[in-house]
């Protein structure tokens, strides 16, 4: 369980990544359409994958 927690929180942060690596919008403001989702999906993973940490 916590290892698929894990792994989807990579895939969110490579997802990320990769997208801001080419989007600039996203490098210099606001993560624009295409990348909010993914920044959205990233922060609701990290903290479900902290809080995972904090309580085992
Ligand atoms: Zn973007």
């Amino acid at each position: 369980m916590a290892d698929s927690l894990h792994t989807r929180y990579m895939a969110a942060s490579d997802a990320w990544r990769i997208h801001r690596k080419g989007c600039e919008p996203c490098q210099i403001k606001q993560p624009c359409e295409t990348g909010a989702p993914l920044f959205e999906r990233l922060t609701r993973l990290q903290d479900a994958y902290l809080n995972h940490l904090r309580n085992h």
